[in-house]
């Protein structure tokens, strides 16, 4: 790999969680106690994810965020540091730190609650007094579980110093304000986003076309649906729509296969390889991460992403 100095650089704006996850038979009722088989307590968090995706593969990455002053931030913070990501713009807020939490039943079904905690105290002053680490990125990412005013704030800061620009619209309860639009290179929703999005059903590569070419006439330069074991339809500017088939693999847990995805993109994009080359990357990246269970440590290395070729 290469050294500190020469990695290219990506800035992820965005939450930071301590999932909470309990393993039980099935789902609580309202009301209920139930027994849980097991719990486990992992960082998580999309803006985590993918900064921890963009550093294992290959990107040299700053964190922009908030944790709490309790022990869950104290954790958050020593992982993001154990995987070499520069934590000089993660501010400790007065909230406690975002949580998660989650319950997995026996078919693999879920629920899940977040307080987001500290991760609201990302405020627009807060990237302002960090836009050093912005315009030192070669790649911007954001997400939406920080305040929409400050991921607006970070989008336009990107933008205007001239940085790679990549919104993943994710959690999407609706169409975005029409002034984001133009701010973003590459929009990256999965499938039940893109329909939250545009209004549009979003179930097939053809109706992804449809809700990305949406996008695209709005004003986002590149659009990117993500459609899990179908691969990435990807509406790039100037050309028409493709399907990228995604790696056939044995699924074992997909949770965080979009996070890797998009961390790898970044990744690449940042070293100025060809959106062709990025997404083909990204997406071997993603289809590793599903062959492991969890999402952080499901994540691959650069390095176990060329050997898997
Ligand atoms: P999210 O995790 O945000 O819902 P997706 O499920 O669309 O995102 O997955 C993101 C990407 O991960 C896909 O575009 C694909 O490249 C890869 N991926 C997801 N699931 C699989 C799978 N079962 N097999 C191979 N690749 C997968």
């Amino acid at each position: 790999m290469a050294s500190n100095e020469t990695r290219s650089r990506v800035t992820v704006v965005g939450s930071l969680n301590m999932d909470l996850v309990v393993r039980a038979p099935r789902l609580p009722q309202p009301g209920e106690t139930l027994a849980g088989r097991t719990f486990a307590q992992v960082a998580g968090g999309k803006g985590g994810n993918q900064a921890v995706a963009a550093a294992r593969l290959g990107a040299r990455v700053s964190m922009l965020g908030c944790v709490g002053a309790d022990a869950n931030g104290a954790q958050l913070r020593a992982g993001l540091e154990a995987e070499g990501i520069d934590c000089a713009a993660l501010e400790t807020g007065t909230q406690p730190s975002g949580v998660a939490l989650i319950v997995v039943d026996d078919a693999s079904q879920n629920t899940i609650v977040i307080v987001a905690g500290s991760n609201g105290e990302v405020t627009p002053e807060a990237i302002a007094r960090h836009e050093a680490v912005l315009g030192a990125a070669d790649v911007v990412i954001c997400q939406l579980e920080t305040p929409p005013a400050s991921v607006h704030a970070a989008l336009a800061a990107a933008r205007r110093l001239g940085k790679t620009v990549i919104l993943n619209p994710a959690p999407a309860t609706g169409p975005l304000p029409a002034d984001w639009l133009p701010l973003i290179d590459y929009l990256i929703p999965n499938e039940l986003e893109a329909a939250a999005l545009t209004g549009l059903p979003v179930d097939s590569p053809g109706d992804a076309a449809k809700a990305a070419a949406v996008l695209r006439a709005a004003g986002a330069r590149n659009v990117l649906v993500t459609l899990g074991a179908r691969g990435v339809l990807a509406a790039l500017d100037g050309a028409p729509a493709t399907l990228y088939d995604a790696p056939q693999v044995e699924a074992v847990d997909t949770t965080a296969a979009g996070d890797t995805f998009i961390g790898g993109l970044a990744a690449q994009l940042a070293q100025r390889a060809s959106v062709d080359a990025a997404i083909r990357f990204a997406q071997r990246a993603a289809a590793l991460s599903v062959t492991r269970a969890g999402a952080q440590p499901s994540i691959p290395t650069g390095a176990e992403v060329d050997a898997s070729i």
